[in-house]
């Protein structure tokens, strides 16, 4: 296929379909050779690019495609390691430009769930799962969204459960409900379907938690009487500033872009310490303010050139993905800079947590959530945080290097029952050649 890595995700589904006859491909890495395999020929670029690739591609087990019957979307599904369990991770609906940015971002996001359910100590591997939105205004419209998401539905159904889907960025609670219709393999499915509802303010604690590791780590003591700075006052912001307040810190004083979320926050905390302030998109100076502890939770990347050499608190810890523009230089360059940076995987665990294991009910404060947020547990985020901090100390790496070691080695643990069964599946999707059929 020529050019296939440069094409839009549109001109991709649609040389599949018209050139190959294919609505399905696939690309599988096989662990005794090395080598990807796919599904058709005409994709050699494709096992090229991946082989190739030193960047995003590590080893990820499985790579899975379709074109939409109904919707002539294209979707995709990344398993990246399934040894602890099968592939889990959230569903994105989201615009790229090309094939090889769709890729990327899968790979990308793939291996970091990886990373994060191990580092929980969840018996889950990483997944993740996307679809490319076309740049007509179709997403806008609930019909379409309902017949797309549950053709995505029918695609994880017809991966016989090595990649188990969940809501992303784009996604919506109504959008899992529709897939929710066409397969069992998701989680985060409404609360009125028997699902776990609302993460973020289980997500708000874990990152407090991950603040009081951080802080015993430098030997600051507790929060009481701390200065917090916070990009954003979005579901997990206003939960964890409820969270701090209990906590006793002196003050909190957050940056948000809507005027109208700003007054809903300051309703909610009556006489509380705390400030919000509106600014523009474009203003992250919320990230230089003197303080104790800085917490973007609001976007991704936000922590670079630009906004390091401001900051002025000793921790930056918040629950926003993707924090790092670029992994290693600018962690190394909060590092060179003396702040604590807890990585955000780390820290934000507890939106996957409180849902990953939906489908075996609910419990009023159950104890396989809440020991996560206590310090008994060594997989607690309390404990890993200091375990991360102290081994990046030890070895002279930054944090996200250490981060990711801990968490590298964790994720070759293998499930006792179900471990690396999807990597048992895959094997079954490429021999019962799934490839010819059509969800
Ligand atoms: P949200 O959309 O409810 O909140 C984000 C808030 O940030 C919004 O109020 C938005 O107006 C504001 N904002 C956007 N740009 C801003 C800027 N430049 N300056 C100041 N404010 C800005 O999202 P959320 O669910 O609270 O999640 C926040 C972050 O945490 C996201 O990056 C999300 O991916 C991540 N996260 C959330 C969960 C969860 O449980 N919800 C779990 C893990 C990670």
């Amino acid at each position: 296929m020529h050019d296939l890595l440069g094409l839009s995700p549109d001109a991709f589904a649609e040389q599949l379909v018209t050139t190959l006859g294919a609505r399905r491909a696939f690309a599988v890495h096989d662990p005794a050779s090395g080598r990807v395999t796919v599904s058709h020929p005409a994709l050699a670029p494709l096992a090229r690019f991946l082989e190739g690739d030193r960047r995003d591609f590590h080893e990820h087990e499985g790579l899975f495609f379709e074109v939409g019957q109904d919707t002539g979307t294209l979707m995709g599904a990344f398993v990246h390691c399934t040894r602890r369990g099968n592939a889990q991770g959230g569903l994105r609906y989201w615009p790229y430009p090309t094939v090889e940015s769709f890729l990327r971002d899968g790979l990308r996001l793939a291996q970091g769930m990886t990373r994060k359910n191990a580092l929980a100590g969840i018996w889950w591997g990483g997944g993740k799962g996307l679809i490319a939105r076309a740049p007509d205004e179709r997403w806008r419209d609930p019909d379409f969204r309902r017949r797309l998401y549950r053709e995505y539905g029918r695609f994880t159904t017809s991966l016989r459960g090595c990649y188990v889907t969940a809501e992303d960025a784009g996604t919506r609670a109504e959008d899992m409900r529709s897939v929710f219709e066409t397969t069992r393999f998701t989680t985060c499915i409404p609360p009125a379907l028997g699902g776990s509802g609302n993460p973020s303010p289980a997500t708000a604690l874990g990152v407090v938690r991950a603040m009081e590791g951080a802080l015993d780590h430098l030997g600051l003591g507790s929060l009481a009487g701390k200065s917090v700075a916070m990009q954003g006052t979005g579901n997990v912001a206003a939960a964890m500033i409820g969270d701090l307040l209990a906590a006793g810190v002196g003050s909190i004083v957050a940056s948000e872009i809507s005027e109208e979320q700003a007054a809903s926050v300051r309703a909610r905390y009556p006489g509380a310490p705390l400030e919000v302030v509106v600014v523009a998109p474009s203003d992250h100076s919320i990230l230089a303010r003197a303080c104790d502890i800085v917490a973007p939770n609001a976007l991704g990347g936000v922590l670079n050139p630009q906004t390091i050499p401001q900051i002025r608190a000793r921790i930056v810890c918040g629950a926003a993905n993707n924090q790092l523009l670029d992994e290693t230089r600018d962690a190394q360059a909060l590092r060179e800079r003396g702040v604590v940076y807890v990585p955000d995987f780390l820290c934000n665990r507890m939106g996957i947590v409180h849902c990953a294991n939906e489908q075996y009910g609910q419990l009023p404060e159950d104890p396989a959530i809440q020991r996560h947020l206590g310090r008994t547990w060594e997989n607690a985020v309390y404990n890993v945080t200091r375990q991360a901090l102290e081994l990046a100390d030890g070895e002279g790496i930054t944090t996200a290097a250490a981060a990711n070691r801990l968490a590298d080695s964790l994720a070759l643990h293998e499930h006792p029952i179900w471990g690396h069964r999807g990597r048992t599946i895959i094997d079954s999707l490429v021999r019962d050649d799934w490839r010819a059929g059509a969800s």
